[in-house]
């Protein structure tokens, strides 16, 4: 995906301190490095989305979920045994046929840990971090997300104290499935709000 590669930055001077740090301290016998990569892999990708999918599947189908989760996210959240740090406020947003939420933080990474893991590496890069707030429906399309422009794109910034998770449309011909076939339709980026669910998951692979 040309849009992942686009929005990359030089590794930061956090990223150099955290290897430089990491190789000290698997030199000195202190971690090893295969609990760490099981650690990191862990949170990017099991931890990570699953919860969320859970989520977005069970409101779904479940339309009293739904509202308690749209009127308490972190409660809700809760309930299915999801909470924890970075997961102190989280907020949910609908997507409906009239508005389009998507997330970014603009300082720095807030993300909701609990329910989506660690962040993609392009949601901590610069450009969308400032982009996403100045020309949301530009960056949506660079995701290959295109938003008509009778619905509105609201776009939330996220803080170390409220963190966001996007309900996503359940897509045309999902109404008979059940949770677990809806979770393959749920996508990380999705929860972001950069994608579409059903539109496929191009980034569960690893942070992109
Ligand atoms: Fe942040």
């Amino acid at each position: 995906m040309a849009h992942d590669h686009d929005h990359n930055d030089p590794p930061s001077d956090t990223v150099l301190r955290v290897k430089a740090l990491e190789s000290l301290l698997v030199e000195k016998g202190l971690v090893d490095p295969e609990t760490l990569d099981t650690l990191v892999d862990r949170f990017e990708n099991r931890i990570g989305p699953q919860n969320g999918k859970a989520v977005v599947a069970k409101a779904w189908r479940d339309p009293d979920y739904k509202a308690r989760l749209l009127e308490d996210g972190t409660k809700a959240v809760a309930e299915l045994g999801y909470s924890g740090a970075g997961g102190e406020t989280i907020v949910a947003v609908e997507n409906t046929d009239r508005v389009h939420n998507m997330v970014v933080c603009t300082l720095c990474s807030c993300y909701p840990w609990p329910v989506l893991g660690l962040p993609p590496v392009w949601y901590k890069s610069a450009p969308y971090r400032a982009r996403a707030v100045r020309e949301p429906r530009k960056v949506l399309e660079e995701f290959g997300t295109h938003i008509p422009a009778d619905v509105e794109v609201r776009v939330w910034d996220s803080t170390a104290e409220t963190r966001y998770l996007v309900i996503p449309k359940p897509p045309l011909g999902s109404e008979g499935m059940s949770e677990e076939q809806l979770k393959e339709l749920i996508s990380r980026d999705s929860m972001i709000g950069v994608r579409l669910a059903g539109a496929g998951q191009p980034n569960t692979g690893g942070a992109s």
